[in-house]
């Protein structure tokens, strides 16, 4: 099968809002005792301290996103240090974790053999390692969510990395998504993978 002997972790992008999603991926990530990274927005943190509290209680991880989505590779040394720096302490006021992941809105400046010298020093600075994805889920296009069209996109990104054993997954805490994501967990676990805890590799 697809996932035999192979791993994914399950990550979810531009949290904590909206909350009614959050709470739905949550609820479905709790019911398949999945444990998940979040890759989250700092203005929204501090809009939405207790959804990012809810996040790290439930035992997930919380990473960073950047403040405000902004394209970090264009940005200057300055900026990007403001924008990461910010982040982190909002999420370690909100939460008191403290993320040891980056992952660069749009990937930009943050793929292997890509990744942009003015991140790659403030994310050195802050202990953050920069991170992308190893399979696009692409939730965010329309239909928004994770229906059938979606699936074959990402069975098809699996079968083009025959040798990769661990998969990064990425999705986005929106409707159509927590709506999707019971059926993809057991899509998932049909094709053979184990989901496992990002905390634990
Ligand atoms: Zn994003």
């Amino acid at each position: 099968m697809l996932g035999d002997g192979k791993s994914v972790v399950l990550s979810f992008d531009d949290g904590p809002a909206p909350l009614s999603a959050l709470e739905n991926i949550l609820a479905t990530l709790r019911l398949n005792e999945i444990k998940a990274e979040f890759y989250v927005l700092g203005s929204e943190v501090e809009q939405y301290p207790d959804a990012a509290r809810m996040i790290a209680r439930e035992g997930h991880a919380i990473q960073n996103h950047s403040w405000s989505h902004s394209d970090l590779e264009r940005a200057t040394a300055r900026n990007v240090r403001l924008d990461l720096e910010d982040t982190q302490a909002v999420i370690a006021d909100a939460t008191g974790v403290i993320p040891t992941k980056v992952r660069p809105p749009y990937g930009a400046g943050g793929f292997r053999g890509h990744i942009d010298p003015e991140l790659a020093e403030v994310a050195r600075e802050l202990s953050l390692s920069i991170v992308t994805w190893d399979i696009d889920t692409e939730d965010w296009g329309t239909p928004q969510g994770l229906g059938p069209e979606k699936i074959a996109n990402i069975e098809n990104q699996f079968t083009q990395q025959p040798r990769k054993t661990l998969f990064n997954i990425i999705m986005h805490v929106q409707r159509g998504t927590a709506r999707d994501l019971p059926s993809f967990i057991d899509q998932l676990r049909d094709w053979g993978f184990t989901i496992v805890d990002p905390e634990n590799l």
